[in-house]
């Protein structure tokens, strides 16, 4: 899915907000240690997708094959579709506030686990703008 460059630099724009909010040690220990935050808080704000998102949510849901993501050779973007999923759930629909979003360390089994059962009961929908 191609970007559009004004997402692109939104996408980066966001990156430099993360900086100025975490500070850049802070940031920079994230990008390492919790590294889907640190992408998914940029998609999530900038409302870019670069992976089609009922794939991927069928890949999440483990009803399609993860093959496709290994062949292809698409972890990136499959990563940011994660990212983004995993971040809209927790701002968007569980109303996390991003101080906490940033504090909190998730456990991401834990995480994924209650995302795809929120899915599965259609408590929770996912959608892109
Ligand atoms: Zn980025």
């Amino acid at each position: 899915m191609p970007r559009s460059l004004s997402s692109v630099l939104l996408h980066e724009a966001l990156h430099h907000y993360e900086k100025e909010k975490l500070g850049v040690v802070r940031f920079f220990i994230k990008m390492r240690t919790e590294n889907w935050k640190i992408e998914g808080f940029c998609e999530y704000h900038s409302a870019s997708s670069s992976f089609p998102t009922d794939k991927g949510l069928r890949i999440f849901s483990g009803e399609d094959s993860y093959d496709f993501v290994t062949t292809n050779e698409i972890k990136p973007e499959y990563f940011y579709f994660v990212s983004r999923l995993r971040t809209d759930y927790l701002l968007n629909f569980k109303k996390v506030s991003e101080r906490d979003y940033w504090s909190t360390k998730y456990d991401e089994d834990q995480l994924d686990e209650e995302i795809r059962q929120a899915l599965k009961e259609k408590r929770y929908t996912f959608t892109m703008q």
